[in-house]
């Protein structure tokens, strides 16, 4: 019997007994290769030697001081290192302990800005159907997972949800894809006029879709025209780049590839590439500057955010993805990956598209490759493929559920960016033994 909560039971779960490299082991010795990091996390691959030797060296010092009282070497550290490879404008690191801590610090940052430039009216935020960002509750209320949200709506926070930009599904056939991205951004403009741009605080958007869809990039000229939006009414611009930040996506933030500067980026998975829970908001001197000579303080806080043991992982973390060349490996090995996907899969009669940036790709299922229906929800194509690969000892992290009122499966790659091309090969090998299995 295990004591852990909700489904971590002994009798359905391996051990995870060591990781090396791309691969997990379990307690029979069985190997796993990570092709997801989990959840877009292990962007180092496991038991990187200069990360643990950090570990240990600033466990040896010090672990812990509240940051109501110090600031620590490696928090210094971090932030330094984040602020020099941020987008211009952007000066300010906030560090907590995770995603949705990132994206509630936002939410709330945002909300006192406003408060300090004496426009207390705004009080809601806009975001996109197909989108998750986070669990807690003002994370909740951004995201669009109707089946995450629904339990809890009663108690959400106000939030109005526009269509994604989610080309192979939305974009028709008379139109360009520059055209689809400036219909879809222009939900923006109207959702703003029915509420009254004068109630939002801000627009809330994951540059490249993750936990809901599989690895969906906005077309090119969507997100100018979202910063174009959101400028003309005055209201800010939040990137949550929790999965598709920190290099997955061949950049260091995936905000670059659209060419646009947000207000506030939320940053952690790949931050601390699961050697420490750690994530971190940065905001722009604008938004920064407001509070500092406005009330003076940022009325928000938790108690482990800037945890220096956190930090001095995330700060080897963020040297090797930029220093280090990791980011450029991402770029470079993603091109590798999206070939290998495309020649194996680019014709299968279930697979409808391949999509993503770097080492950040999705696959999208379908029943019929022509028509691109999805499957009937009942036959959970999703779940049977998660264990067909785990079976054959690859961790994919396929999703499934309504996303944008559609039905569909996907599946999410994200391997760390050490992966190898015989690496590669080998993922691609076992999905199609996991494919084979599901679609026989
Ligand atoms: N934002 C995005 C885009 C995410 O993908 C996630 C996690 N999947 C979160 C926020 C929440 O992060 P966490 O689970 O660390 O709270």
């Amino acid at each position: 019997m295990s004591h852990i909560f909700p489904r971590h039971t002994k009798a359905s779960l391996p051990l995870a007994t060591r990781g090396e490299g791309p691969y997990i082991y379990d307690q029979s010795g069985k190997q796993y290769l990570d092709g997801s990091g989990g959840a877009a996390v292990s962007c180092l691959g496991h038991s990187d030697p200069d990360v643990t030797a950090a570990l240990k060296d600033q466990a040896d010092r010090i672990a812990f001081a509240h940051t109501g009282f110090f600031t620590s070497e490696p928090a210094e550290r971090l932030a330094d290192r984040l602020i020099a490879h941020a987008p211009e404008g952007i000066d300010r690191v906030y560090l907590v302990s995770g995603g949705s801590e990132a994206v509630e610090a936002a939410l709330k940052l945002a909300r006192q800005y406003f408060l300090e430039t004496g426009q207390p009216q705004r009080t809601r935020f806009i975001a996109r159907r197909q989108s998750y960002h986070g669990n807690t509750l003002g994370a909740l209320a951004t995201g669009g997972n109707a089946w995450r949200r629904e339990p809890f709506a009663p108690l959400m926070i106000k939030t109005s949800h526009i269509s994604p930009c989610y080309e192979y599904r939305g974009r028709q056939d008379s139109e360009t894809p520059e055209a689809y991205g400036l219909r879809v951004a222009d939900e923006l403009e109207a959702e703003l006029q029915r509420v009254g741009p004068e109630t939002v605080i801000a627009f809330v958007a994951e540059p490249v879709v993750g936990a809901t869809a599989g690895a969906v990039p906005a077309v090119p000229g969507y997100f100018k025209r979202i910063r174009d939006i959101c400028d003309r009414h005055g209201i800010l611009l939040i990137l949550d780049e929790v999965m598709c930040g920190m290099g997955r996506t061949g950049t260091l933030f995936a905000s670059e590839q659209d060419d646009v500067i947000p207000d506030i980026i939320t940053i952690a998975k790949g931050l601390g590439a699961g050697y420490q829970p750690v994530g971190a908001m940065l905001c722009s001197a604008r938004i920064y500057d407001a509070i500092r000579d406005g009330s003076g303080f940022f009325q928000h806080g938790h108690t482990y955010m800037g945890h220096p043991l956190a930090c001095a992982a995330a700060d080897v973390v963020v040297g090797k993805l930029t220093d280090g060349g990791l980011t450029a490996r991402s770029a470079q090995m993603g091109k590798v990956l999206e070939t290998a996907l495309k020649d194996r899969f680019g014709q299968h009669p279930h697979i409808g598209d391949i999509r993503g940036r770097g080492l950040f790709r999705g696959l999208e299922i379908v029943a019929d490759r022509t028509t691109r229906d999805p499957f009937d929800p009942s036959r959970a194509i999703h779940k049977a493929l998660k264990a067909a690969a785990f079976e054959a000892g690859l961790i994919c992290y396929p999703m499934g559920g309504t996303i944008d009122g559609q039905r569909g499966d996907h599946v999410l790659l994200a391997p760390p960016f050490i992966i190898t091309e015989d690496q590669i090969g080998e993922l691609v090998d076992k999905l199609d033994i996991a494919f084979g299995k599901v679609f026989a």
